[in-house]
């Protein structure tokens, strides 16, 4: 079976074309750019015929993906511009927003073999901001940061743009899902992961280049002193994450279980802070060998401390009863990902 994986080049991305290739799965990637190829050809060269780059210039015209739709069995939709900082909020609205409808009318007139579209929203489009700490699940969607979008005052903070671009995506995949579920022989399945930490295989030049949520976790566990965190906002701050490898996984199951179809699905493995990234890697033995000593912080002062409060929680019974994941433990992520860096210098 073939799979067109968008933004493949990307973090999350190429891991979904090696787990796909892994599991004997051929792969077309989509990249905006030849030269965004080259890193992907390279990694996945030994796969021969089984990995095939497409270059899709600009995701946001109509009928971008019209020709890389063409012989595939399935899709999985990913990409999506991921910064916070951007001043007008259509930089990030406008790609994703084009880029998935783009794609699912490609599928509507060309994907005449897909059978699967696998969607990447995010906890973005879920969540809400409250001075108290609240529970969600699939039934919520994020209406804060649109009202916040409309009003467009100064509460438009970056990650309220970002919010309002990933919650725009879907809620255009759901109306186009209700519009034409009727003519349609493929479904789709929205999968919406929280902070997403891990190893990196995509291409990254340099610490400074990596995607958002990796160049967090490199700032506050690595460089907290110079990233200027006080000990009180690495024991506090936090939410939910998922490795980069169990959302991967999640991608392709998302393209098998059945029970998937037609469904938006939270993938976390639990709650954070980043103390317990702190406390995680200064357990690892023999230490890692890094360019300066890991710092400490407060140990112990994250989810260990019995009043931790956690401001956003998810509940995950979908995913279980439908992927049945075995998620990476902090522990097992922080090494992993401290030996990401170590190996790079
Ligand atoms: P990356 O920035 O590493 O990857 C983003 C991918 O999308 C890249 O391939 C990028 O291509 C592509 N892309 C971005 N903007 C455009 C555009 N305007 N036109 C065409 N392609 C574009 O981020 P991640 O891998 O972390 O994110 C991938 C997806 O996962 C996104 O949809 C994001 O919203 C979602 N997500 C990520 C989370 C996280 O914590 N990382 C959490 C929840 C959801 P290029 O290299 O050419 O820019």
């Amino acid at each position: 079976r073939k799979v067109l994986v968008s933004g493949a080049n990307g973090f999350i991305g190429i891991w979904v074309v090696r787990t796909l290739l892994e599991q004997g799965y051929s792969v077309r990637s989509a990249v905006r750019a030849e030269e965004k190829g080259q890193h992907l050809k390279k990694m996945f060269g030994g796969y021969g015929d089984k990995h095939e780059i497409v270059v899709v210039p600009d995701i946001t015209k109509e009928g971008a993906f019209d020709e890389a739709v063409k012989g595939v069995d399935a899709v999985e939709h990913i990409a999506s511009p991921v910064t916070f900082n951007v001043e007008d909020p259509y930089e990030l609205i406008t790609p994703a927003v084009n880029g998935t409808v783009g794609m699912l009318h490609s599928v509507l007139k060309h994907g005449t073999s897909v059978q699967r579209v696998v969607i990447t929203s995010s906890t973005a489009a879920v969540v809400r901001d409250d001075p108290n700490p609240l529970e969600f699940d699939e039934n919520n969607w994020n209406e804060q940061c649109l009202e916040i979008l409309a009003e467009g005052g100064p509460r438009l903070i970056g990650h309220i743009k970002y919010r309002a671009s990933k919650t725009l995506a879907e809620k255009a995949v759901w109306k186009f899902w209700e519009e034409n579920r009727g003519k349609i022989t493929w479904d789709i399945v929205v999968l919406n992961p929280p902070y997403v930490f891990g190893p990196t295989i995509h291409d990254v030049a340099s610490p400074s280049a990596l995607n958002i949520s990796t160049l967090e976790w490199h700032k506050f566990i690595v460089h907290p002193t110079s990233s200027g965190a006080t000990n009180e906002f690495l024991a506090t701050r936090g939410g939910g994450w998922v490795d980069v490898r169990d959302l991967a996984e999640a991608h392709m199951l998302a393209l098998e279980k059945e029970a998937a179809g037609s469904k938006r699905i939270i993938i976390n493995a639990g709650v954070w802070k980043w103390q317990d990234f702190l406390d995680a890697a200064n357990a690892i033995s023999p230490p890692p060998k890094l360019s300066q000593p890991l710092p400490v912080g407060n140990p112990g002062a994250g989810s260990a401390d019995p009043a931790a409060i956690h401001m956003l929680v998810f509940k995950t019974d979908r995913a279980r009863d439908i992927f049945g994941l075995k998620y990476h433990t902090i522990a097992e992520t922080t090494e992993d990902m401290l030996a990401d860096f170590e190996s790079r210098g």
